[in-house]
């Protein structure tokens, strides 16, 4: 059996661990803020850890690194996408916002995604496997530590379909937020899915405080099927029920991701679809002006349309907001740099 991964432990896990190494608890919390509250990468970089220990550690765990590879600062707005390199020539990507409120960091869960939405570039060379725990707590860190700033803010929206890799992202969300580490608030997190009904049921279950986005981008069953397989799998009333369950359950807004495509979802009747289909659900829509990837041959909607559409959803009291678009000079929408990338090295 493969060794666990040092930095993918909750501090429970590895205070378990220590334990059945007949360690004092204490330590898995020195080890633990180590790892996630000076981002330690080697193992002997634990100085109050004994040597003897160290080399236990070594023994029995692996300590995996991502490494940036390239970096892209955007010139149009302070946006700055990373690609890192995560072994065995699989790169992801993530990208950091700069608002007003503070740093905005948005993470990858998969390298690659099984979902295939027809949008969407994460998804073309299918998935190529799962991001552990560590690797999505990694992302912040190697960030923070490259801008010597605090990241505030984690969005769980690059590559990947969180809740298909639902296990690590719970133990993500729980290492993240340890107060004996990056001590992250969970009101400071959105895990967007395309809307995996039994997962965000489980999910519920756990009454973490995290903002949950769905993917809709359609007002209905037809549309949606046409642009996101998993649609005929969860249909929109199931979808939609699932989302009012977890705002029920959480007390917790949910927030609807609608990217706005040219011609396909993007008219006043659709508008005035959503807006029904939405009533009595505590909820937020986000619209997205779809960033053009060129393999789907779908267009933006006009700055016209757009703002209609938001119109139509506000007068139906619904609050809405358009979400800007940073960073489109530097392909910083879902896995389009990744993809560049791999094209340029022929991999
Ligand atoms: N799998 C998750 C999270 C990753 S995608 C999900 O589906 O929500 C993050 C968001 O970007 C999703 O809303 C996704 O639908 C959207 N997205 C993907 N490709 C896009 C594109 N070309 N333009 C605009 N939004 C896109």
């Amino acid at each position: 059996m493969d060794k666990p991964e040092l930095r993918s432990l909750t501090l429970e896990r590895l205070t378990a661990e220590l334990e059945a190494m007949g360690e004092k608890s204490f330590r898995a919390k020195q080890i633990f803020g180590w790892l996630h509250q000076k981002y330690i990468r080697d193992i002997d970089e634990m100085t109050n850890i004994s040597k003897p220990l160290r080399e236990q550690l070594k023994i029995k765990f692996t300590l995996n690194n991502i490494k940036i590879v390239e970096k892209f600062s955007s010139m149009e707005d302070n946006t700055v996408k990373y690609l890192f390199d995560i072994g065995n020539d699989i790169v992801i990507e993530s990208v950091l916002m700069r608002y007003s409120y503070g740093n905005a960091v948005c993470i990858s869960s998969q390298a690659g995604c099984r979902m295939g939405c027809s949008f969407c570039a994460s998804t073309i060379d299918g998935l190529e496997r799962n991001l552990t725990a560590g690797e999505m707590a990694q992302q912040i860190y190697e960030i923070q530590r490259d801008r010597g700033q605090r990241v505030s803010n984690v969005v769980i929206m690059g590559s990947g379909e969180p809740l298909d890799n639902f296990e690590n992202v719970l133990d993500f969300l729980e290492i993240i937020h340890d107060k004996n580490g990056n001590n992250l608030s969970h009101r400071h997190i959105t895990l967007s899915t395309c809307g995996i009904a039994d997962r965000i049921y489980d999910l519920a279950e756990r009454q973490l405080q995290i903002t949950l986005a769905i993917s809709l981008h359609a007002p209905n069953d037809d549309i949606r099927r046409r642009t996101m397989p998993i649609a005929k799998k969860y249909d929109y009333d199931t979808v939609l029920k699932a989302a009012k369950h977890y705002a029920d359950t959480t007390k917790r807004r949910v927030t609807f991701e609608y990217a706005l495509i040219k011609g396909v979802n993007d008219s006043a009747e659709n508008a005035e679809q959503l807006a029904s289909r939405l009533r009595g659900i505590m909820c937020h829509v986000n619209l997205i002006p779809v960033n053009d990837v060129s393999e789907a041959g779908y267009t933006r909607s006009s700055e016209k349309s757009i703002k209609a559409f938001a119109d139509i959803l506000k007068g139906r009291g619904i609050e809405t907001t358009v979400r800007r678009r940073l960073g489109s000079d530097i392909n910083a929408a879902c896995g389009q740099l990744r993809k560049r990338y791999k094209e340029n090295r022929g991999v």
